[in-house]
């Protein structure tokens, strides 16, 4: 059996949802040791769990040592059932986290799914419901599979709660997509939201993006979210350009003004336009499984993270591929998927 070492490169939780989203595509059983070990509260923590379960019913996985904190798991698939699949993570943790385990063998399953994922649908860390509607789905779509995603109720960290529905029309085989160029900048606009926190915040996030990308008022906007199951604050900024999408998102926090919340998004946005690339930093994470299943394609991003690199590496010990880093400019790096025969 395949065994995965949890504490490789940034030791975090992608390690296993990389490992069990290719287990089911490849129906490759694995054992994954020192599972998020080099996080301040390593091993299995809830949204982690829920993905284990939600992957394991997905494939009718034969399961073992899976509790809340486990360090060491063997997941081993019988193939990769659609249908209906409702999975609740049951604290605000990630329903993009759980989502990003079960797509990708979903893509290519033999009939369609439809998934309801309760939890955290806007936090921290993770990709918000903005990021994969507006930006990681509609590339899906590209590469052949349709994927549409609903958001019924917003769940914000710590309180949770929140709802998407998705719903995936699957391909036999994926597509390569070539995802080099942006194109023109067709438009950037931004929101900042609140629930159940006084509208001033979102007034002062938007006056604060508005000035620092040199944006009409009028393409931001400060608007309250009702109802909410807790408070929360989101500031989102879309930048479509002529070949691709990309969402960036800041979270309130207790103790940051909210003038530095909307100043640190304006400041990755920035980031994003100056550099030239299609594909952000957190694009680059989402993308780099689908396209190692396609068995090509490339795309052009920022500096890669430890996060990405490590995530490359998981998918290069199940795929046999290898997926290649090579600059492509003063802030570009070309992601190239070399495939097994031509890797070795
Ligand atoms: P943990 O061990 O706590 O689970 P992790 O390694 O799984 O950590 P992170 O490194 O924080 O988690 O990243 C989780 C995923 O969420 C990555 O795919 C990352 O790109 C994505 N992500 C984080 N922040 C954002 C954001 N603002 N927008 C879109 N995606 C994001």
């Amino acid at each position: 059996m395949l065994t995965i070492d949890g504490s490789t490169g940034e030791g975090g939780g992608q390690i296993l949802r990389s490992s069990l989203a290719l287990s089911l595509c490849l129906g490759q059983p694995f054992r994954i040791v020192n599972i998020r070990s080099r996080r301040r509260n390593p091993g299995l923590g809830r949204q982690h769990l829920v993905a284990v379960q939600a992957a394991a019913e997905v494939g009718r996985a034969e399961v073992t040592g899976a509790g809340p904190g486990s360090g060491e798991i063997t997941f081993a698939p019988r193939g990769v059932w659609p249908g209906d699949y409702r999975f609740s993570i049951g604290s605000a943790g990630s329903t993009g986290l759980v989502l990003q385990t079960v797509l990708p063998a979903l893509l290519t399953a033999k009939g369609p799914t439809r998934l309801v994922l309760e939890g955290g649908t806007h936090n921290p860390h993770a990709p918000p419901f903005e990021a994969l509607g507006r930006a990681f789905l509609p590339l899906i779509g590209r590469m052949g599979a349709s994927v549409s995603v609903t958001l019924a109720r917003y769940g914000f960290y710590p309180a949770g709660g929140g709802r998407i529905e998705v719903r995936i029309d699957p391909v036999e085989c994926l597509r390569p997509v070539e995802l080099d160029e942006r194109g023109r900048v067709l438009a950037v606009r931004g929101s900042a939201a609140v629930a159940d926190l006084p509208a001033h915040i979102a007034e002062r996030e938007a006056r604060v993006l508005a000035a620092e990308l040199g944006l009409d008022p009028a393409a931001v906007q400060a608007r309250r979210i009702a109802p909410a199951v807790g408070p929360g604050n989101v500031v989102t900024v879309v930048v479509e350009s002529e070949h691709v999408t990309e969402v960036f998102t800041g979270f309130g926090r207790r103790g940051v003004p909210a003038e530095r919340v909307a100043s640190d998004v304006a400041g990755s946005v920035k980031g994003y336009l100056d550099a030239g690339v299609p594909v952000g930093e957190h694009l680059a994470d989402q993308l780099l499984l689908p396209i190692a299943l396609t068995g090509g394609g490339s795309f052009v991003t920022q500096r890669p993270t430890l996060h990405a690199t490590t995530n490359a590496l998981v998918i290069e010990r199940f795929t046999g591929a290898r997926i290649r880093f090579d600059p492509a400019g003063p802030s570009a790096w070309r992601v190239t998927h070399v495939r097994a025969s031509a890797a070795r």
